[in-house]
């Protein structure tokens, strides 16, 4: 146990963002780090509370306890392999995840939890700092071949358990650099790039093939890849982007999100991208339709690219500041979240529907909205739109930031006459295993789009059965 009276000692200390005016002209983390002193007395006000609801709430089941009471007891070592016994790739959730573990934390009752990402985060940046995490190959190779289709978190993770246990694994990747949404989703303010290449260093080092530039279904055939490999796994993500298709939508000005954000992505990478190609939102007055991370995301992206004004709006109202009756604690608090990104400057509207696009010389200038409410009847929520309410807001660069409805399925999906469940994603046994023999899935595939944690976990749990499957298959 940390320190039995920790909690009613010090007080929760987040480490803090760069202030605004200064992040805002660079695409920099914006969260600073805590001094290591500060961060072990964090670390202390963990409580060990016997019933550890924090770690119901993560998905990869970290030890939170443990390595909290090592993180206070200076043994950052320790603290650092406990970490990595549950979780591949702690440098990414400790950065990102929402931290749902938090949430469930006995001291957010009092809404005061353990800064159980940040130590996290402090941990395994520590380790990669003293040099604890370095390349660990396997022993002995099984002489088993898995080629790990799409290189996300899922796959990453999934890559990274079945090298670790002996099989010779392929991680293939149609973009140029392994990461999918780690590298070209989420900006670079909220995750750098260089912890994905130092990572991805030491898996290599370990025995990890990577084939960058290589679709699946495209560039090589799903059948090449059945007849070279004893187990597929296909972790290639939840890409399809929801659409809008109102009037209007083939006005210029109108993208989707994701291309967006790779956009600039690529572009802070070094790449280089015509003006003519360019999807900026300098000197434009921006809308982004969707209230979740991905429209948080935009915001921030576009207020460093020097938006003139920055709109978002959701079709859902807006959440409350305090956990509803109905939402008690430790499950997941379903109040107004606040990102980074909104603090920069953005207008934030809810309860709004998007109706058309109005444009002028083929270029949006407007989006025409009405207010609409949401009420529940025979237990589902329907909307309603208000009469009256109709209205037009100034915008000529429009982000949607809706969220995916699943996997693309042209391409690999249709080659290989994967089954699909009902919301099209793909469908999976209780062992992850789809229709065609030896072909498994992961991730936000095989779940919808999720988070990168439950990515993680999906993908070590991938690995799991298909170690199962070729121990099996080799008796
Ligand atoms: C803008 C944005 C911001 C987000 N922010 C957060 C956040 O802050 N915190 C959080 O927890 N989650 C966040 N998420 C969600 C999170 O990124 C995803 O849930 C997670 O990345 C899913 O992991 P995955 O490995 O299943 O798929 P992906 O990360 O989507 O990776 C799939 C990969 O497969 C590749 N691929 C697809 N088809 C093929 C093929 N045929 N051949 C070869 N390669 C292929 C793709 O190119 C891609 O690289 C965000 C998502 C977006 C879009
Ligand atoms: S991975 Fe997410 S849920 Fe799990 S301990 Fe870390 S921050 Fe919490």
């Amino acid at each position: 146990m940390a320190d039995p009276k920790g909690f009613m000692k010090i007080g929760k200390k987040p480490a803090g963002n760069r202030p605004v005016h200064e992040r805002i002209s660079d695409y920099s983390e914006v969260e600073q780090v805590l001094n290591s002193e500060d961060r072990k007395l964090q670390a202390s006000r963990c409580m060990d509370c016997g019933i550890p609801f924090c770690h119901w709430g993560c998905p990869v089941d970290n030890l939170i306890p443990e390595w909290n009471d090592l993180l206070f007891q200076g043994d950052w070592k320790g603290a650092s392999e406990r970490l990595h016994s549950t979780n591949n790739f702690p440098e990414f959730t400790g950065r990102i995840c929402p931290a749902p573990c938090e949430h469930s934390c006995v001291l957010n009752i009092g809404e005061e939890p353990v800064t159980i990402r940040e130590n996290e985060a402090a941990i395994v940046e520590h380790a990669f700092a003293e040099g604890y995490i370095k390349p660990n190959p396997p022993q002995v190779r099984t002489g088993k071949k898995v080629a790990v289709i799409g290189s996300g978190p899922a796959g990453m993770a999934a890559a990274d358990q079945l090298n670790k246990a002996g099989h010779t694994v392929t991680l293939f990747e149609k973009d140029e650099k392994i990461g999918g949404l780690l590298r070209f989703g989420i900006p670079d303010f909220k995750l750098n790039k260089h912890t994905i290449d130092r990572r991805l260093k030491i898996m290599m080092a370990e025995g990890l093939e990577i084939r960058t530039g290589v679709e699946v279904g495209r560039d090589i055939s799903g059948k090449e890849i059945l007849d070279s490999y004893d187990a597929v796994c296909l972790a290639i993500g939840a890409m399809q982007p929801r659409d809008l298709s109102l009037e209007g939508r083939e006005l210029d000005g109108i993208h989707f999100a994701m291309d967006y954000l790779t956009q600039q992505n690529r572009v802070n990478n070094g790449v280089y991208v015509p003006y003519d190609n360019r999807i900026t939102a300098e000197g434009r007055k921006v809308l982004v339709i969707g209230g979740g991370d991905t429209g948080s995301d935009c915001v921030g992206t576009a207020i460093r690219q020097g938006a003139e004004s920055v709109t978002q709006i959701e079709i859902l109202p807006k959440p409350p500041d305090k956990r509803a009756d109905e939402n008690p604690w430790p499950y997941y608090g379903k109040i107004l979240k606040t990102s980074t990104s909104h603090e920069e400057g953005c207008q934030r509207r809810w309860s709004l529907s998007t109706l058309r696009f109005i444009g002028m010389q083929r270029r949006v200038t407007h989006v025409e909205v009405e207010v609409v409410t949401w009420e529940k009847m025979e237990g589902r929520f329907q909307m309603k739109a208000v009469p009256g309410t109709k209205s037009q807001i100034e915008a000529d660069l429009i982000l949607l930031a809706m969220g995916f409805v699943h996997p693309v399925h042209e391409g690999l999906l249709e080659e290989l006459g994967v089954n699909l469940d009902m919301r099209k994603n793909v469908a999976v046994d209780g062992d992850l295993s789809t229709n065609i023999r030896k072909v498994f899935g992961t991730g936000d595939a095989v779940n919808g789009a999720t988070l990168v944690v439950t990515a993680i976990a999906s993908g070590r749990r991938a690995a799991r059965k298909i170690d199962d499957y070729l121990l099996s298959s080799s008796k």
